[in-house]
């Protein structure tokens, strides 16, 4: 094997497999280290994403859905199936084989593609130099004109909740769930613990989020934030906001949590499984050699500018271990960009148009600004609201929780944002996305000719909704 390339990637989650196939896909002779091995002890590629991250958690969601569908939902459509039940072991092997699938792949990917594939833990040394200590353990010195760093993130691991694998788990450990916890507590009523919080709410477990924040999902429209936690309370959930946890307890195969409310006053509660899930840090360990030149920012994230370009030359960083939020399509996109920039071309990402999604029942989505960011930089705008229960698609696939709401500006109609809770909100934001990169108004969507009946139509009326024209329901401000 040469020890020379163009490019060098560092991590094959899905910034750095996609940085590399697209190098490679210019012309540029690419090779992407990964240090992960799976549960055999094999090197495979895929990072957090494939491995523990979107694709497992999606994989138990919509198993979890199907099973709470099937036993609570069918009946109003006149089905009866008799007892249901869930075998939790298939649900985790089922889970395990779309990894396997995926994460093989992306070897396959690789190959027609032409990046060589090297398993190992890679550090960066000076002048553009990589020391790798291969899953074989010998240690190879590779070169590049550029490196690309997309090591990605990990959980916080919090001392108040230390996980041991076994009451006390992270988001990897909540993904090998067998046996249905009746006492499901969550640490941190964020996206992790809503998503994992749901599928065991589904399957039966009682589950309590305990959230130190006073505010639900602070960082989403609160409009939004507000209809989510009536729909999730409404489903079962049980979440204690302004809840700090102060400490955990295991005691045989229980554990109690004590947490303290704004007021100070403390509550101990008991569990039979416990997932932190307190947010996600940079992964840089062991990663830098002391002269590498790269330096990391305030939050120990690989500093880079708006190109991804590190304080080293020729050196780039992408994905969960640099500024932004920590998604998957974020880090991918920033992988494309560094590759067409290494191969010459003057790509840019549009930070402000990354939409967001989690992936709960009814899924909560959002691209660009919310109403606070509006409201605190000054500006005026119009919304429009069109709710699911007015949505004839909606009704027949007896799925009306939630709402569609269109933020545009008030003097050029721009759209500013796009918020939704409700089904398909995912794709259904994908739509304004689009429109948005388009540099859309809300009255291109008004115009825009909608097949019937779609829940796409939720998307038309709230954009009508923004100028006071909504059919389906009475406009709250008539604009003429
Ligand atoms: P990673 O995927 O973390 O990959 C980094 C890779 O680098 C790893 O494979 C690691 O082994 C390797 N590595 C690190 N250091 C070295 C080294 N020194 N040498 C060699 N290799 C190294 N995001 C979404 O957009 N949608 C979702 O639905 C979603 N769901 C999620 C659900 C869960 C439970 C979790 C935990 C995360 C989820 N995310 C989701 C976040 C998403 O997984 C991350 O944003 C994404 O994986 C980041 O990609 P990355 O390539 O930057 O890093
Ligand atoms: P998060 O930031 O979404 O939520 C963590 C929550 O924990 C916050 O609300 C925080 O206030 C709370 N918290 C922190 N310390 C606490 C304490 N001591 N006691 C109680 N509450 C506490 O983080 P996450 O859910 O761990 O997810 C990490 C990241 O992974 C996300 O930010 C996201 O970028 C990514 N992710 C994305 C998706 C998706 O796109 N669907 C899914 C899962 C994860």
């Amino acid at each position: 094997m040469s020890n020379s390339y163009d490019v060098i990637v560092i991590g094959a989650g899905p910034a750095g497999y996609v940085a590399a196939i697209r190098a490679a896909q210019l012309g540029l002779k690419t090779i992407c280290i990964e240090k992960w091995r799976n549960a055999e002890g094999e090197g495979v590629n895929g990072g957090t994403c494939l491995n523990v991250g979107c694709i497992p958690s999606k994989s138990l969601l919509d198993s979890s859905y199907k099973y709470y569908e099937a036993k609570n939902q069918l009946g109003v459509h006149g089905i009866s199936v008799g007892d249901v039940s869930i075998d939790l072991t298939a649900m985790v092997d089922r889970k395990n084989k779309i990894i396997n699938q995926l994460t093989d792949g992306i070897a396959g990917l690789f190959k027609s593609n032409g990046v060589v594939s090297l398993f190992g833990n890679a550090k960066l040394l000076s002048g553009r130099q990589i020391e790798c200590v291969t899953h074989d353990g010998k240690t190879q010195i590779l070169t590049a004109d550029n490196i690309i760093i997309a090591t990605g993130s990990k959980p916080i691991d919090i001392p108040v909740a230390r996980v041991n694998g076994a009451t006390i788990v992270d988001s990897s450990g909540a993904l090998e769930i067998t046996e249905t916890p009746n006492r499901l507590g969550v640490i941190g009523a964020g996206v992790i613990g809503l998503e994992l919080g749901s599928v065991w709410n589904r399957i039966g477990s009682k589950v309590v989020l305990i959230e130190a924040m006073d505010d639900f999902l602070s960082i989403i429209d609160q409009q939004i934030a507000k209809e989510t936690r009536k729909i999730f309370t409404k489903q079962g959930m049980d979440i204690r906001l302004g809840s700090r946890v102060t400490g955990t307890k295991v005691k045989g195969k229980e554990v109690i949590v004590t947490y303290k409310d704004s007021a100070g006053k403390e509550t101990k509660e008991v569990f039979d499984k416990l997932i932190v899930c307190v947010g996600r840090t940079p992964y840089t360990e062991g990663l830098l050699s002391p002269d590498s030149g790269v330096n990391l920012d305030e939050r120990g994230r690989i500093f880079v500018n708006e190109q991804c370009e590190t304080t080293a030359s020729g050196v780039w960083a992408v994905g969960d271990v640099v500024r932004g939020p920590m998604l998957a399509h974020k880090g991918s996109e920033e992988g494309v960009m560094v590759a067409e920039r290494i191969a010459g071309q003057k790509t840019q990402i549009n930070y402000d148009i990354i939409p967001n999604v989690i992936y709960t029942h009814p899924e909560v989505a959002a691209v660009g600004k919310t109403e606070e960011q509006l409201k605190q930089a000054g500006e005026s705008y119009n919304v429009g609201v069109f709710p699911f229960a007015a949505s004839g698609r909606a009704m027949a696939a007896n799925d009306t929780d939630g709402m569609v709401k269109i933020i545009a500006d008030a003097k050029t109609d721009r759209i500013l944002g796009c918020h939704i809770v409700g089904p398909s909100a995912a794709d259904l934001v994908q739509q304004i996305a689009i429109a948005m990169e388009f540099g859309s108004n809300a009255e291109d969507i008004a115009m825009t000719v909608f097949s019937h009946p779609t829940l796409s139509e939720t998307v038309h009326e709230a954009a009508l909704a923004v100028n006071g024209h909504a059919i389906h329901m009475p406009n709250r401000k008539k604009r003429g």
